[in-house]
Parts: C-alpha cells; structure tokens; sequence
C-alpha cells in the first residue's frame, strides 16, 4: 500500500511519521494547506514540514496554493469555516493520491485535539469513496503531547495558532488582552 500523508505542519506531522514508521507504511507527504494567514507564516510553516521531511528523510511534496478571501468572508462562523476548510483541504489531497497513484491517505489534522476530529474523519471517508482510495484512519490523539515534545526536541517551529486569517486575529487578540492583564 502506498499512502499519501497530508501534514497541515511540521509538529502535528511528528508523532503520526512515528506511528507509520512504526508500522512500516510505504508513505510520502503532501503540504497542502492554503488556508494559512498570513504569507509568512505560510512559508514558515512549508519550510518547517521540509526540516521535519529532512531529519526523518521521507519525500514530500508542496502545492503553494496560498488563498484567504474565502476564509476571510466566511469570517466568525467556525462551524462554517472550518467545515469549508477541510472539505477544501481533503478533498485535494484525496485528488492528488488519485492522480499519483497513491492507494490511500490520511491526515496529520488527526492528531490534534484541537481540530474537529469527527468532522475530519467524516470529510475523509467520504473523500476515499468520490475518488475510490482508503482513507487510513488513525487516531493519533493520544500521541499529541508527545508528538509536541519530540518537535520541540528537535527544534521545530511550533505555532500558535491553527491557521487562517480568523484563527489569527483571535490569538493576536487574546495575546494583546494577556499583555493589558499584566
Ligand atoms: S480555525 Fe483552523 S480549521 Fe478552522 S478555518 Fe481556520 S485554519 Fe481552518
């Protein structure tokens, strides 16, 4: 089997490389993910998947698509949004595994327990039945605080926050309000 591992980010890509490591899976991985706010980050994030990608040497490949109006207008509603931002998101890397002779794929976004996990794995069956793949599903939650250490070990750059342009502006907000409480 050979699976297509879609990484949102170097540190949530950690611990799910170890589990297919472990596991012996024939895997390569995908960066796809255009919902990043804003461009810098965007390539800081890219650049971090590439360290990550070299230390543990397996091959990835980057889509540099880099889109914000339609998470800027979709704007407040989470359920909306994030709904949007995985559909997008899956469905190309499902596209891509297709196109690239991959027989499966998965997702680092199943790592954090700060994403919408059922949603994700919802999104991804239905994904692995349009284009006719299995979608390897792991719940590789458990493994978050670790999977975090071992970035930080290695020197990762770890965010702080989840991505898009709205998720931004809440953590520069909430970052602004911790400095006035001081
Ligand atoms: S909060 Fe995260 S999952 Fe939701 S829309 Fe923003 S980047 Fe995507």
């Amino acid at each position: 089997m050979r699976l297509l591992l879609h990484i949102c980010c170097g540190p949530c890509a950690v611990y799910p490389v170890s589990v297919l490591e472990e596991e012996g899976v024939d895997f390569e991985g995908l960066f796809y993910n255009p919902n990043i706010h804003p461009y810098d980050e965007f390539v800081r994030r890219k650049e971090n998947v590439g360290e990550f990608a070299k230390i543990k040497n397996f091959s990835v490949k980057y889509m540099d698509d880099f889109s914000q109006d339609i998470w800027e207008k979709l704007g407040e509603d989470n359920e909306n949004r994030c709904n949007m931002c995985y559909t997008v998101r899956i469905d190309k890397v499902a596209q891509f595994a297709k196109e690239n002779g991959f027989d499966a794929f998965t997702t680092t976004l199943l790592v954090s327990p700060y994403q919408k996990h059922e949603l994700i794995v919802e999104l991804s069956e239905k994904a692995a039945q349009k284009y006719g793949l299995t979608f390897y599903y792991k719940d590789f939650r458990p493994g978050f605080r670790q999977g975090q250490q071992w970035a930080k070990e290695l020197g990762l750059y770890r965010q702080k926050y989840c991505g898009c342009i709205i998720s931004y502006r809440e953590s520069e907000k909430l970052k602004n309000e911790r400095k006035k409480s001081k």
